[in-house]
């Protein structure tokens, strides 16, 4: 059979057709704000038509003076361009999941509708804008390009929020965000974004940044505002100052999880070569050390198994302790898609999250556990499994150690370790836990998804442990659709901690007292490195508090907003001597700092992310630095010419030791 899709009748059926559309449509291109960017115009151009007949005669009833809804602040819906082709409608269910929008009305009066006819702020639509990405038409439009008109380039760069790691382009008008279009080839995200990404980036140009450095010596004296120089001069004073009064260990740095792998390196690189120890640390390693270390002690690694493509081969997920709709909405976007195609869904969690019951999805099981009973669910999980023979025997076999397996397995079909001895401390009954144990050792490719709620717990490493075990003695590890899978919170977290932003680490995961990993690092940094793992955050405070600690440098992380015991965290800071803060905006813990650095936003810099997949993806600069150096050296890697001028000062010293 020979299809034709090209001929002069086919022509004038296109022209027809375009004619029809055109005839209810304010013809209004030059003023439209997405003239030169439209589908529709491109087809009736394409199609050649040339003049509309349909309203000749007098008038007709046309949709075109239908009114904005400009309900949300994001973007626009006009419906008198819509051509109500469905497209918006199909990517808020197939890509995004929401269901928000439908199709109201019959024949003529057919129109695009958020909700039971809200308005878009009224319905469930939760501003991702993959409508207004799909939109053919001026129909749905950001707010940002009917201000700014269509942006004459682009950049690619990845999202500085979550640990998702979308891949965007941001659409450019000279030095101006236009709008940030998810990237179609962006392996974490597919083409599709949330709300931060795609429409919260305000922030990198708001009026409130600090662009100046700015030190004062007391944190009740008024700011006074100075050059780089003056500012990395005086911070290094003072640390010296600090640590000749009160020893070498009295100062420390933390790293921050939203920077760049780069500059997160350099950071703990100072900590280490200049200040000559190991006192760094970096919220990361709170909220997801247990990742780092129970993964490690069980599978080898410090990160989790799958990419997030891989969820479209599971047949049966296990949500532990995370909230992927509201934390990592892309890929819940990605998972709703596969649930609602149907897999099975296991949710342990305390709260009804959305997944538990949200259009089209339902949990098989909700194992609503008391907070604080992971490691009793895991662990009966892991007894049903075992006395009920649903092991996976020949891949434990051959992939697991026979010694650990054996005392795995007896204890965890200890009686006591039974559901039904178990549902007095986790409060989930029996038969539920029985069923959800039996349909995960059982339903195909069963993959675990978890977050804080395993990992900011006391018994963190524990329960992450245990549910490497379930997947590794249900072969659910080494292939798509399974595996054991940490959503990362912030952007970075993953890359932090790669760099070595732990006390107790170099970068790589290497201890400090291994003096073979030291050396390697003392050759390439030219430096001494301590052998001493340093303090964490809290025991920083301690030794603050305790008066031996007197000195920090504080990279993009507002301990006093996001570290527990607010009241302790602004004690200890206010007992320090010198707190140097590089932030964009002036935050809570800038309150107890001498020396404020200006930041760069992740517009403003080239670098690299590492997602929660793992994966490293570019960042890169999309405009200038609104608070460079005069030498045009990125301000956020002011810690190297800083750690250069005090490595050359530790250099001369060796050098003069080794002379005498
Ligand atoms: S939506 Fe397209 S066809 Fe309609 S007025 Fe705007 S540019 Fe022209
Ligand atoms: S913005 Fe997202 S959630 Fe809202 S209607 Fe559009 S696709 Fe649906
Ligand atoms: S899911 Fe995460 S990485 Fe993706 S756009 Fe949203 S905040 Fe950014």
């Amino acid at each position: 059979m020979k299809v034709k899709t090209q001929s002069d009748k086919l022509a004038d059926l296109r022209r027809g057709v375009m004619e029809l559309y055109i005839s209810d449509h304010p013809l209004d291109c030059l003023t439209c704000p997405t003239n030169g960017n439209c589908e529709l115009q491109d087809m009736a151009g394409e199609v050649g038509l040339r003049e509309v007949r349909y309203n000749d005669g007098g008038p007709i009833a046309t949709h075109t003076e239908m009114k904005k809804d400009e309900s949300n602040p994001y973007f626009t819906y006009d419906p008198s361009k819509c051509i109500v082709c469905n497209r918006c409608v199909r990517a808020c269910e197939e890509t995004q999941g929401t269901f928000a929008l439908t199709i109201s009305g019959r024949g003529f009066d057919s129109r695009v509708s958020p909700g039971t006819s809200q308005s878009f702020m009224e319905s469930d639509c939760v501003s991702c804008g993959a409508c207004v990405q799909a939109c053919p038409t001026a129909t749905l439009t950001e707010t940002s390009v009917i201000k700014l008109g269509q942006a004459p380039r682009s950049v690619v760069t990845t999202c500085a929020y979550c640990g998702v790691g979308c891949s965007f382009k941001a659409e450019m008008k000279g030095n101006e965000v236009v709008r940030m279009v998810p990237y179609k080839d962006g392996k974490a995200n597919d083409g599709h974004a949330c709300v931060k990404g795609r429409f919260a980036w305000g922030y990198a140009t708001h009026q409130d940044r600090i662009l100046k450095p700015m030190i004062r010596a007391k944190i009740t004296d008024p700011w006074r505002e100075v050059s780089w120089e003056e500012a990395i001069g005086y911070a290094a004073s003072e640390f010296k100052r600090i640590q000749a009064k009160h020893g070498k260990d009295s100062i420390g740095g933390i790293v921050s999880s939203r920077c760049t792998n780069e500059e997160g390196y350099l950071v703990q690189k100072l900590v280490r070569a200049a200040f000559g120890n190991n006192n760094v640390d970096t919220c990361a390693r709170v909220c997801h050390s247990p990742t780092g270390y129970g993964l490690k002690q069980t599978l080898g690694e410090s990160a989790g198994t799958q990419t997030f493509k891989s969820v479209e081969k599971s047949d049966v997920i296990m949500v532990i302790g995370a909230n992927p709709t509201d934390g990592h909405p892309v890929f819940a976007s990605r998972m709703k898609k596969r649930l609602r195609a149907g897999a099975k869904l296991i949710v342990v969690d305390p709260r009804k999250i959305d997944l538990v019951d949200s259009p089209h999805i339902r949990a098989d099981y909700h194992l609503q556990l008391r907070p604080g009973t992971n490691v009793a669910l895991v662990t009966s999980l892991a007894h049903v499994i075992v006395t009920e023979g649903l092991l996976a025997d020949a891949y434990i076999a051959e992939r697991c150690e026979d010694r650990a397996f054996q005392q795995w397995r007896d204890f965890v079909s200890l009686p006591e370790n039974s559901p039904e001895a178990m549902a007095a401390v986790t409060g989930v009954a029996a038969d539920q836990l029985r069923g959800a144990a039996r349909l995960y050792a059982t339903g195909g490719n069963a993959a675990i998804y978890y977050g804080l709620g395993v990992t900011e717990h006391a018994q963190g490493s524990t329960t992450v442990m245990g549910i490497a075990n379930l997947a590794m003695a249900t072969g659910n590890v080494g292939r798509e659709g399974v595996g054991v899978n940490p959503l990362r919170g912030q952007n970075n977290v993953q890359g932090s901690c790669d760099m070595g932003s732990f006390p107790h680490e170099l970068p790589g995961y290497r201890h400090v007292s291994d003096s073979t990993v030291r050396s390697l690092f003392e050759s390439a940094w030219n430096v001494e490195i301590s052998p001493e793992p340093g303090l964490r955050i809290p025991n920083m405070f301690e030794a603050a508090l305790g008066g031996s600690f007197m000195g920090m440098y504080c990279q993009g992380e507002d301990i006093v907003q996001s570290d527990p015991n607010t009241q302790h965290v602004a004690a200890a800071l206010s007992s320090m001597e010198c707190i140097v803060v590089q932030d964009i905006f002036l935050n809570e813990t800038a309150k107890y700092a001498h020396v404020f650095l200006p930041g760069s936003s992740f517009l403003e810099k080239d670098g690299t992310f590492t997602n929660a997949e793992r994966r490293i993806s570019r960042v890169r600069k999309v405009m200038p630095p609104k608070a460079a150096m005069p030498t045009g050296r990125r301000p956020s890697c002011w810690p190297m010419p800083w750690a250069t001028r005090w490595t050359t000062r530790i250099r001369r010293r060796s050098w003069t030791r080794s002379r005498a």
